[in-house]
């Protein structure tokens, strides 16, 4: 009785411990079959994680942006987590820093939110803004400067209403192709399948 006690109380700790590892590091129930999408990509990059292990989609036309940005981290030795990237329409956000905007370029593909990390600590959305920017470390101004330079990138620190963790292409200057690409990306968004249903086309 005492043996079969303890291989349960092991048997429950390593069930435990995975569940609990997969929940803070690897979301992978969360993670769509990409193959099919003609507008939605998956982003893995090397300096650039996902919050929990989730995954980061963009429009495709984002991609290269993307790698822009991740190089920007890599060369300041810094790692961003990407909080949020697409986001299909009604979908609740928790934590919302700043009141999420109608014609959101999250919506569309073009939009990420991110939190920085450095070797000595993590930097979030409080820590960015103007009245902190000062006492920010140089390599996190560099990054920063590099996606304000870059002229097909707007860093939200910069916007009137500030939002300093999200970066996008603004094509909601447009609100025609906006919303082209916003009903493309929901549509194939709710049609995905989890990549974990390995037996569905
Ligand atoms: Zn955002």
């Amino acid at each position: 009785m005492k043996r079969i006690l303890i291989i349960l109380t092991i048997f429950i700790i390593i069930f435990y411990s995975i569940i609990s590892y997969c929940y803070h590091n690897f979301q992978f129930w969360t993670h769509l079959k990409t193959e099919q999408f003609e507008t939605l990509r998956e982003y893995n990059g090397k300096n650039i994680i996902a919050f929990r292990g989730r995954q980061i989609l963009v429009h495709k036309s984002v991609i290269p942006r993307l790698i822009e940005i991740d190089n920007y981290a890599k060369n300041n030795n810094l790692i961003l987590t990407i909080n949020q990237s697409f986001r299909f329409n009604g979908q609740n956000i928790s934590r919302a820093i700043v009141k999420p905007a109608k014609f959101s370029n999250h919506l569309a593909g073009f939009a990420i939110d991110f939190n920085i990390e450095d070797e000595n600590r993590k930097y979030f959305s409080n820590d960015l803004k103007r009245n902190n920017r000062n006492k920010l470390p140089i390599n996190v101004k560099k990054f920063l400067n590099k996606i304000r330079k870059n002229k097909k990138l707007r860093w939200g620190g910069d916007f009137n209403k500030e939002d300093p963790i999200h970066i996008d292409t603004p094509i909601n200057f447009s609100k025609k192709k906006w919303l082209i690409y916003n009903q493309l990306c929901d549509n194939e968004f709710s049609k995905g399948i989890p990549k974990w249903k390995v037996w569905e086309k």
